[in-house]
């Protein structure tokens, strides 16, 4: 029933070479394997494919036809946009017969619609980009993430990006108005409209929503705009356990309902590794702590700080700085901003993007710990996240004394362990990085059977010859 591996060429992919040349020009295409790699390795280097082409449509109409011709042929398709997906899903396989649809150079704002406060991007606009548009309309497009200068705005959508302004505004999915999507079969699907009701039949765009690319090509988006929230307070807290930052949370959020914007995790562990491995990075209080907590807050600062002022009196948090200037501000996010990088100088670390029900954050810290001290005792959990969206990034680093020859088998135990317990409490493997490869094998032992059905039903009905992106998610 379901086609999911690498579609098997009927003429051979090198039979329709010529023709995917001549559809994007000259301008178009590359097969220098110097220009290739960086798009054929996943970012950290963890997956590295091949292929014999890689194109670079500049209009809708290029993609549908490079996808017609492709469909006709079954040859493999893998869309990629800025390529800083956590899955590998961007990236081709080792086969050397899927082409490479790189989208950068569908790079248009369309439309800037200020009374509508919607915005209509073409999929390859760096997100940066679609923020400023918005922001030269004096609106504001929320969605926020540290590769914000490089991802695209198209590889947001196929990946339901988060980050953190969800806790306000949601995930991409919630900001999607309309879509343009070019089908397995080449036929365009011309969903790209701001309505912000419309119950005519099913609702085509979130099926493309987290996706990653394997249901069809996005090759545009309108997305919802909000007004400027104005200026933004940023403020460190310090606690004592974790389970203190979402109550933290409760009480902010009916102080200050709606304005509150991020409110993100921060343990010790990964403040340790910022403040050993990136220059400048400063612990903003004299102490160390077990658990921060970085926000941001569009209130006066005299609001903020009252706010805080009472938190610390009921005894909820057990320090605050707020940053008194635009480059305290920045100092603040980058702590947060140089987890990964820190992560990275620290050593090989074993990633997980869970997520559990807000309340119960404490909880599964809690029992985690009590599962890696008793399964892998050599782990050290570096946990930091998205508080407010209960999305933990619950990463471990195995201690350096651990011989190379167990680090597989650990790192496998370890992620058994983390996934077993998210399932139990009724969590997700993958909060907001989607499933890619990494991940694909994840998602069928922790998935629901019955969902995961549904999908490869979605999956052969769409793309019956499984010429989208094979190999990734299902
Ligand atoms: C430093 C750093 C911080 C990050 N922080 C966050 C965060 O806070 N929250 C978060 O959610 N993510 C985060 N990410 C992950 C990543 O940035 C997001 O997943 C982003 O949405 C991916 O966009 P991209 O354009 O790079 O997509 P790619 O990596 O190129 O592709 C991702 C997937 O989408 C598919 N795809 C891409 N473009 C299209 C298209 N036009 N049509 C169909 N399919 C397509 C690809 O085939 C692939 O399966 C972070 C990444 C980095 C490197």
């Amino acid at each position: 029933l379901v086609s999911t591996g690498t579609a098997r060429p009927a003429g051979g992919v090198d039979g329709i070479l010529p023709t995917l040349r001549a559809i994007v020009g000259e301008q178009g295409w590359t097969d220098d394997p110097a220009k290739l790699a960086p798009h054929l390795s996943e970012w950290r280097g963890r997956v590295v494919g091949r292929t014999p082409l890689m194109l670079q449509p500049s209009t809708t109409e290029q993609v549908a036809a490079i996808v017609r011709t492709c469909a006709e042929a079954r040859v493999a398709i893998v869309p990629q946009g800025g390529n800083t997906g956590m899955c590998a899903g961007a990236v081709p396989d080792a086969s050397g017969a899927q082409i490479l649809v790189q989208l950068g150079r569908l790079d248009r704002i369309r439309d800037v619609n200020v009374e509508d406060a919607s915005l209509v991007a073409e999929a390859g606009c760096v997100l940066a980009d679609v923020k400023s548009a918005a922001c030269a309309a004096g609106l504001y497009f929320p969605l926020s993430l540290s590769a914000e200068g490089s991802c695209q705005i198209g590889g947001n959508v196929a990946t339901n990006a988060g980050g953190i302004n969800v806790l306000r505004y949601g995930t991409m999915r919630d900001l999607v108005l309309g879509l343009e999507a070019v089908l397995p079969d080449g036929s365009v699907l011309d969903n790209l409209r701001t309505l912000r009701k419309n119950t005519a039949g099913y609702d085509l765009k979130q099926l493309f929503v987290g996706s990653e690319g394997t249901l069809g090509i996005v090759t545009a988006v309108a997305v919802k705009l909000y007004p400027d929230p104005g200026p933004l307070q940023t403020a460190m807290l310090a606690l004592d356990h974790a389970g203190a930052a979402v109550l933290a949370l409760a009480k902010l959020r009916e102080r200050m309902p709606d304005r509150l914007l991020a409110f993100e995790l921060i343990g010790a562990r990964p403040m340790d590794f910022v403040l050993r491995h990136i220059p400048a990075a400063r612990n903003p209080f004299d102490l160390r702590y077990e658990w921060y907590v970085l926000l941001d807050a569009a209130v006066p600062a005299a609001e903020l700080e009252s706010a805080l002022i009472d938190l610390a009196a009921q005894q909820r948090i057990a320090d605050a700085v707020v940053a008194k200037s635009h480059a305290e501000q920045t100092a603040l996010w980058r702590l947060r901003h140089s987890i990964s990088e820190a992560e990275r100088r620290e050593g090989p670390g074993i990633k997980h993007d869970i997520s559990v029900p807000v309340g119960a954050i404490q909880e599964f810290l809690d029992a985690a710990e009590e599962r890696l001290r008793a399964r892998v005792p050599q782990a050290e959990a570096v946990v930091f996240g998205h508080v407010g969206d209960g999305n933990l990034h619950y990463n471990a680093h195995l201690r350096r004394d651990v011989p190379d020859a167990d680090l597989g088998r650990l790192g496998d135990e370890l992620t058994r362990a983390i996934y077993e317990l998210v399932t139990e409490m009724g969590g997700s493997i993958s909060a907001e990085h989607g499933i890619g490869v990494l991940k694909k094998e994840a998602l069928r032992r922790y998935g629901n059977p019955v969902a995961l059905a549904a999908m490869r039903t979605l999956k052969a009905a769409l793309d019956p010859a499984g010429i989208m992106n094979p190999g990734k998610v299902i």
